[in-house]
C-alpha cells in the first residue's frame, strides 16, 4: 500500500463485527450520557460523529443499521469513495481532516460539513467550489489550534473571529461554529475551556455559529463538560487504527 492510498474498503462482513460495533456504540453513548448528566446537559445536545477513516464501507453500513447517521472522514479520496459507495444510505458526511484548496471542489460534492476551515484562502476555495458543484449551503467550522505548533492544522485563536467573518460573508457557506483537537501533552480540560472562549467570541458576532466540535475517544468527557455539541469518535467505536491515522 502506498502512503496516502486508501486500503480496499471492501471487507468480509464478519457476523461478529455487528455485535462488536453495537457494544462499542452502546458504551460510547453511555459515556456521552454520563458526561451530559455531570454537565447538566441533555444528551440530545451532543451529536455523535463516527470517524470511520481506515475502516471499510461494511463498517459504515453496520453503523448506519445501528442508527449512526453522521460519518466523519479525514482524507478526500477515501471519503469520496466511501460516500459514493454509501449513497443509498442518505448519511451526512463530515470532513474533519486538513484540507488542501485543490480538494475543495471534491469535498463540496459529498460533505455537508467541513470541520477544518483554518485559513481565508480555503474559505474562498470552498466558496468557489460550492458555487460550481452544489445547490445547498456547506456548513463550515473554524478549526482552532490550541497549542503553539503550526503545521497540524487549525488557525490561531486570535484569527478565529476573522475567519468566521469570512465564512459568514461567503455566499454558499454557513458559519456553524468552531472545532478543535486537544493537543497532545496538554490538559484537555484547559484546551477545551480555551475553545469555549473562542466559540463564545465567534458566537457573539455570528449567533448562528452554535456548534462546538470537540472531543474524541480519549477526551469526550472533558469536551462535553466545556460545551461540545459534536464529538468525533473513531477508535472508541471502531477499534484500533494503523499509526498516524
Ligand atoms: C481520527 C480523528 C478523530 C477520531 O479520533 P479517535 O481518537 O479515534 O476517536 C477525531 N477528529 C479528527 C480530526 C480525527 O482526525
Amino acid at each position: 500500500m502506498t502512503p496516502g492510498s486508501p486500503r480496499v474498503y471492501l471487507d468480509a462482513n464478519r457476523p461478529e463485527r455487528r455485535a462488536e460495533l453495537a457494544a462499542n456504540l452502546a458504551a460510547v453513548r453511555a459515556r456521552i450520557a454520563r458526561a451530559c448528566e455531570r454537565a447538566g446537559r441533555h444528551p440530545d445536545e451532543v451529536t455523535l460523529v463516527a470517524v470511520t477513516k481506515t475502516f471499510p464501507v461494511s463498517d459504515i453500513r453496520l453503523l448506519a443499521e445501528l442508527g449512526v447517521r453522521e460519518i466523519g472522514e479525514n482524507r478526500d479520496q477515501e471519503a469520496r469513495e466511501k460516500a459514493a459507495a454509501c449513497a443509498d444510505l442518505g448519511l451526512t458526511w463530515h470532513f474533519v481532516g486538513q484540507l488542501q484548496t485543490n480538494k475543495a471542489r471534491s469535498v463540496a460534492r459529498y460533505a455537508s460539513v467541513v470541520h477544518s476551515v483554518d485559513r481565508v484562502r480555503l474559505v474562498h476555495a470552498l466558496e468557489r467550489a460550492v458555487a460550481s458543484v452544489r445547490s445547498d449551503p456547506l456548513r463550515c467550522l473554524v478549526q482552532v489550534r490550541l497549542d503553539d505548533e503550526p503545521g497540524r492544522g487549525g488557525a490561531d485563536p486570535s484569527a478565529a473571529v476573522e475567519l468566521a467573518d469570512a465564512i459568514a460573508a461567503a455566499p454558499g457557506l454557513l458559519c456553524a461554529g468552531v472545532m478543535a483537537v486537544a493537543p497532545l501533552g496538554v490538559d484537555p480540560e484547559s484546551a477545551f475551556a480555551r475553545l469555549a472562549e473562542v466559540a463564545q467570541a465567534v458566537r457573539s458576532r455570528h449567533p448562528e455559529a452554535t456548534w462546538i466540535s470537540a472531543g474524541m475517544s480519549g477526551d469526550l468527557e472533558a469536551a462535553i463538560g466545556h460545551g461540545a455539541t459534536h464529538v468525533r469518535i473513531g477508535r472508541g467505536l471502531l477499534g484500533a487504527r494503523p499509526r498516524n491515522r
